[in-house]
């Protein structure tokens, strides 16, 4: 099977970058993909979110520094369709080592070469830390696609221009040419805060229809599930933040086209109700919507 590899980044703490990584990961398995969730944050908060313990030699560490194997680290989780390759805070120093080896951008991206050989994939997610260092800099290299969560709140456009223009520096520079932006996800969205309405109408403006439909909210259930190593999904299936972490993989898929035909399969239509005003000014730079393939194009531009 073709092999999807998805970043979900923002050097921006906490704006819900592994929550959204493990509970896109949890739904798209749950729809029958099979995905694996690498966790590349020596935090490791989505190991343990997933229940895994944080385990010495586990993580992708031996892999980047060429002592290991990425296949032979790969888990199963509690999860059917979902495997994960752990962090543990070992990770951090592949930081060092990286840095001091030859091709440092393209570590994580040959790494994984062996993973989307083996055709066992249809997504691969990478959860970044909040940091643009060198693993967060491989998984750009790395990534076909990347999916930016920003935190409905006042300063989040700010975050979003760093991540939009290092995406345009490497598709310029070649390190990821392919690389676009799949989409951006309003996180710990309160519709009952203006705030959170004004910030959601301005990403709208400035990026269009990159911003997905569904908006993710503030939902407590959400913050308690990885104490109980858990997606929202198996922790609490029916609250507001399972509902809308299932609505987004399912715009995810529905926007990636394959989508549509599981939509009409479990009689659900994809298409959402959306929160936004369509006659909204859209002024995505171009290269926010510049598909693959098309960057010889853009760097012209
Ligand atoms: P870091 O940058 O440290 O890796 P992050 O971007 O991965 O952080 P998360 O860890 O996903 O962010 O979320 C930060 C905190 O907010 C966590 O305690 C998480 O449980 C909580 N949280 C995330 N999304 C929601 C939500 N929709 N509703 C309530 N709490 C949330
Ligand atoms: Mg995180």
């Amino acid at each position: 099977m073709q092999t999807t590899v998805i970043a979900i980044a923002n050097q921006k703490g906490g704006v819900g970058k592994t929550t959204t990584a493990v509970n896109l990961a949890a739904c798209l398995a749950e729809k029958r993909k099979e995905v694996l969730l690498v966790d590349l944050d020596p935090q490791a908060n989505a190991t343990s979110g997933l229940g895994l313990p944080k385990e010495a030699g586990a993580s992708l560490y031996g892999a980047l520094v060429g002592s290991a194997q990425a296949l032979d680290l790969i888990q199963a989780t509690g999860v059917n369709h979902l495997s994960v390759i752990p962090s543990e805070i070992d990770l951090a120093g592949a930081e060092v080592e990286i840095a001091r080896g030859d091709h440092y951008l393209h570590r994580l991206r040959d790494v994984l070469a062996g993973v989307i050989a083996s055709g066992r994939f249809d997504f691969i997610i990478l959860d970044c830390s909040p940091s643009l260092g060198i693993l967060t800099m491989n998984v750009l290299a790395a990534a076909h696609a990347v999916i930016i969560p920003l935190q409905a709140e006042y300063y989040a456009l700010e975050g979003l221009s760093v991540m939009t223009r290092l995406i345009q520096q490497l598709n310029e520079n070649a390190v990821n040419p392919g690389l676009y932006l799949e989409g951006i996800v309003m996180t710990m969205y309160d519709g009952r805060t203006n705030l959170s309405q004004q910030v959601v109408q301005e990403v709208v403006r400035h990026f269009g229809d990159k911003v997905y439909e569904t908006l993710i909210p503030r939902n407590v259930r959400l913050s308690e599930a990885p104490s109980f190593g858990k997606p929202i999904i198996t922790y609490n299936p029916l609250c507001t933040g399972a509902v809308a972490y299932r609505q987004l993989a399912r715009e995810f898929l529905a926007r990636r086209k394959e989508g549509a035909v599981d939509a009409e399969a479990d009689g659900v239509g994809f298409k959402l109700k959306s929160p936004f005003d369509k006659t909204v000014q859209r002024e995505a730079p171009a290269f926010i919507s510049m598909a693959p393939g098309e960057e010889a194009r853009h760097a012209s531009l």
